[in-house]
Order: C-alpha cells, then sequence, then structure tokens
C-alpha cells in the first residue's frame, strides 16, 4: 500500500442573472447562477483540480480547455467522469473530499445532503466521505457583494 496522496483545487465563476445555478452537479433555486465556458460549476471544478492534482496529472483547463468549442456549455459531471477514469487508470481511488464553497447566493445550507451525496456519486465514494461548507464573503471582495462564487476543495486519493 503507498502512502495515500493529497490534492488541492480552487475554482471562482462570476454569478450573473439567467443562467441555471449549477454547483456540485445539482442545479439550486436561485435568481443567479455561475458564468463559464461550461456550465460554470465551481465546486465540481475545485474537486477535479484537486483529483487530479493528486494524482500528479494535468489540471482540469488543460484536459478542457475554455476556449474549445467542445466544452461551451458542457455539464461539468462529464469532467468528473473523465477525471475519475484518469485516476483508475493510475491505480487511484477518491477516499475522501472537503470542500469549503464561498458565496452570498445561493445559501448552501438547506442543500448540504443533496450535495454530499451527489458529489459521492460522482466520485464514487459514499455521501459521508464526503463535506461541503458553506460561507458568507461578510460584504467584503467579490464574493462579499455577491458577484462570484469560489470552492476551494481538497481531495485524498489512495490505492485501488
Ligand atoms: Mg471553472
Amino acid at each position: 500500500m503507498n502512502a495515500p496522496r493529497i490534492g488541492l483545487g480552487i475554482d471562482l465563476h462570476r454569478l450573473g442573472p439567467d443562467r441555471p445555478c449549477t454547483l456540485g452537479g445539482l442545479v439550486l433555486p436561485c435568481d443567479v447562477g455561475p458564468i463559464g465556458h461550461s456550465d460554470g460549476d465551481a465546486i465540481l471544478h475545485a474537486i477535479c483540480d484537486a483529483v487530479l492534482g493528486a494524482a500528479g496529472l494535468d489540471d482540469l483547463g488543460s484536459l478542457f480547455p475554455d476556449d474549445a468549442a467542445v466544452n461551451k456549455d458542457r455539464a461539468s459531471h462529464e469532467f468528473c467522469t473523465a477525471a475519475l477514469e484518469a485516476i483508475t487508470e493510475h491505480g487511484l481511488r477518491v477516499a475522501s473530499i472537503d470542500v469549503v464553497v464561498e458565496c452570498e447566493r445561493p445559501k448552501l445550507a438547506p442543500h448540504r445532503p443533496a450535495l454530499r451525496s451527489r458529489i459521492g456519486e460522482l466520485f464514487d465514494l459514499e455521501a459521508e466521505r464526503v463535506n461541503l461548507k458553506g460561507k458568507t464573503g461578510e460584504g467584503v471582495d467579490a464574493i462579499g457583494r455577491g458577484e462570484a462564487v469560489r470552492a476551494t476543495a481538497v481531495v485524498l486519493l489512495t490505492d485501488l
């Protein structure tokens, strides 16, 4: 058994009206949503980068460039499938995920159980091995003004 590997991922997207609020693989009820070339799911992007980073692989932006037409409005759960396939090929699996999400809207607390179980489903681990905390920006900077959402994820990988 090799030593477990840790990975860190951070992602930020601007928030705007008339966008589905796709976060953590779910569409949450909210009058703003993340703006991005793909669906803008900052939570899944941060987790994918942490997963890929822990395995010593290229980051999400290298695997799925945001200037490629094929990635326009692409559902981020497809990035999760690709990241999981990539680490499986390297004999690794996800053992735990911890995420901090900073935004003014949507309020994440009511959706925590559903988000944990959806993220667990996408990365093939039990919901109790996925944690997610929502924080506000205390009125400071773009997060505090409600203009953006930022996710920071830490992931542990172990041997398959
Ligand atoms: Mg992103």
